[in-house]
C-alpha cells in the first residue's frame, strides 16, 4: 500500500492561493488585492477583494487616480480586507485570533480593522506599501496591539 502524499501544499500557501484566487474578482485594473481570514482551526471563515460597494455599477466606475475626490477611485472602493471582515456571516468572536492572508501588506486604514476585528496574525505576499508612511502606521499599529506580521512568497506556479 504506498503510503500518503508528502508533497502537499502548507496552510500558509493553501490560504494565500485562495487569497489571490480573491484577487483575480477584482475589476481594478492597476491593484488587485484578495485577503482570506482562517481561523485557528484552519478553516476558512471568509474571503474578499478590493472592490466597490454592492449596487455601485463597477462598469461606468471611473476606475482611475484623480485629484479630484468624487472622480477618484479611492473614495469609493472597500479594500480586500475590509471585505473580507464584512463578508462574514458569522460571530465577529470566530475572528479572534485568526490569521489573516492578504496579497498586499495592508493599509493604515484596514489595520486598524483587522486590530479591532480580533485578527491575531496578518500574512502578506507584496510587500510594496509596507515601506511607505502609511504602511509605517499600519507597522506601527501591528506593533502596539500585538499582532504578528510575517511576509511569505509563493512560486510563480502557484500564481497561475
Ligand atoms: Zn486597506
Amino acid at each position: 500500500m504506498p503510503g500518503k502524499r508528502s508533497d502537499v501544499i502548507s496552510w500558509d500557501e493553501f490560504f494565500m492561493r485562495v487569497a489571490f484566487a480573491a484577487s483575480l474578482r477584482s475589476k481594478d485594473p492597476k491593484t488587485q488585492v484578495g485577503a482570506c481570514i482562517a481561523d485557528r482551526n484552519h478553516r476558512i471563515l471568509s474571503v474578499g477583494y478590493n472592490g466597490t460597494p454592492a449596487g455601485l455599477d463597477d462598469d461606468s466606475f471611473p476606475w482611475a487616480d484623480s485629484d479630484d475626490p468624487l472622480s477618484d477611485k479611492h473614495s469609493y472602493v472597500i479594500h480586500a480586507e475590509a471585505n473580507a471582515l464584512l463578508n462574514y456571516r458569522g460571530s465577529l468572536k470566530d475572528v479572534q485570533g485568526a490569521t489573516v492572508y492578504v496579497t498586499l501588506f495592508p493599509c493604515k486604514e484596514c489595520a486598524k480593522m483587522l486590530v479591532q476585528a480580533g485578527v491575531g496574525e496578518v500574512v502578506y505576499l507584496n510587500d510594496k506599501y509596507c515601506h511607505t508612511q502609511d504602511g509605517a502606521i499600519s507597522r506601527n499599529v501591528f506593533d502596539r496591539c500585538g499582532i504578528r506580521y510575517r511576509r511569505m512568497s509563493l512560486t510563480q506556479d502557484a500564481l497561475r
